[in-house]
């Protein structure tokens, strides 16, 4: 039984890891549940899954939880050093990161450092700090299985290859606006950012596929997760969100791999690797794709993908700076305070004001981080 502790346990990753572990309880249970701030879905949650111990984040939520499992056995914590403390416990066997944002980066760093194994979702915290965490994963000798569904065929792609990869394929979906030009998006509302065509997500990854930050965000995260030169990643536009990824190596061949679009089947491979193992989701029928279409995206119109090519090759804090931009314009935008284009605008003004730091330290990472919110 592989015990688990899933943080971000009430988002959209957090509630599909449970459905694979309702369904395959003989397998893994539930050690902790770490939550933001919805205390009801925790609390019922934790009814549920019986896990050892709960932590939300917002500590004025602490006494509703504490009551509500007050005739269980499950020990209630609060505040986001409780998060990071709690991954000492040595019943635990793995830990799921499906926190949003950078508020990911600590409990990850935490987990890394107790010799935990990580199923990572949280791909800001690669984007932030991946120099860092690949260390602590190396130096703790603990793996990090990907869970983004572009990084686990990627990562599925080089099971058992012993020759060094060519060129990545990322593919996207284009998110909701693919084929609009900029003129088209002056006035498009969160609403209509938030609709997402092929895949059911958080708020803040919708938006970012919407603006093609997200594959930005995956590109770092890849160069991290792979150790591939960023100019080694391709981006592939391919609608139908089939072809999850792919790789190439030197003789030209390219391997991918496919599925049907839902989070659980990577999220269950992150739990399950190196197996693959029963899953009741549907096949994919592919006699139902009369055509798979792949197609360059339009860089010049979604701007914020070159930008975080451009911060990858800068190094340094500078991809922090444009992460922390970017989640502070994302909820501008979302709360309508900013508008749709200006999005990239406001990443790059910060990126271009950052003081540069070539080899920043976690401490330097915050402050960044910090220092372009108050910004
Ligand atoms: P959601 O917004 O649906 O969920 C975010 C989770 O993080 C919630 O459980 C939330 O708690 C928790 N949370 C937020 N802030 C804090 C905090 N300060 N401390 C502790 N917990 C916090 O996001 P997603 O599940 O969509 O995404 C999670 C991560 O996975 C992101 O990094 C995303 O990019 C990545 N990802 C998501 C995919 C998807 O299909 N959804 C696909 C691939 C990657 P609460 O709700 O209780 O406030």
């Amino acid at each position: 039984m592989k015990r688990i502790a899933i943080l971000g346990s009430t988002g959209s990753i957090g509630t599909q890891a449970l459905n694979v572990i309702r369904r395959h309880s003989d397998l893994y249970s539930v050690e902790v549940l770490c939550a933001g701030s919805n205390a009801t879905l925790l609390i019922e949650q934790a009814k549920e899954f019986s896990p050892n111990a709960v932590v939300i984040a917002d500590e004025s939520k602490y006494e509703t939880v504490k009551e509500e499992l007050a005739d269980t056995d499950v020990k209630v914590y609060a505040g986001e050093k409780a998060i990071c403390s709690i991954m000492e416990m040595s019943s635990i066997d793995m830990v799921l990161s499906a926190i949003v944002g950078v508020a990911g980066l600590r409990p990850t760093m935490a987990a890394l450092e107790n010799g935990k194994p990580v199923a990572l979702a949280n791909k800001e915290t690669m984007v932030v700090a991946g120099a860092l965490v690949t260390a602590a994963s190396a130096r703790h000798r603990v793996p990090i299985l990907p869970v983004d569904s572009e990084h686990s065929a990627i990562f599925q792609c080089l099971v058992g290859e012993v020759s060094p990869v060519d060129k990545i394929l990322l593919t996207a979906s284009g998110g909701p606006f693919r084929g609009k030009k900029k003129e088209d998006l002056l006035q498009v509302t969160p609403e209509q950012a938030l609709k997402h065509p092929n895949w059911h997500m958080g708020p803040k990854v919708t938006i970012d596929s919407a603006t093609l930050m997200n594959k930005g965000l995956e590109v770092i995260e890849a160069k991290w997760l792979f150790g591939v030169d960023a100019n080694d990643i391709e981006v592939l536009v391919h609608p139908q969100s089939v072809m999850h990824s792919a790789v190439q190596f030197a003789d030209g061949s390219i391997k991918a791999q496919m599925g049907v679009p839902t989070m659980e089947t990577p999220i269950q491979y992150a739990l399950s690797f190196p197996e693959h193992i029963e899953s009741y989701l549907p096949r994919l029928d592919l006699t139902k794709y009369a055509g798979l279409t792949f197609e360059q995206p339009d860089k010049s119109t979604f701007r914020c993908l070159d930008l975080a090519y451009e911060a990858i090759k800068r190094g340094g804090n500078v991809p922090c700076a444009m992460n922390a931009a970017n989640e502070v314009a994302v909820q501008l935008f979302i709360k309508g305070k900013l508008r749709f284009l200006e999005i990239a605008d406001y990443i790059e003004k910060s990126m271009q004001e950052v003081p540069y730091i070539a080899n920043p330290t976690l401490d330097d990472l915050f402050l960044t981080d910090k220092n372009v919110r108050n910004q």
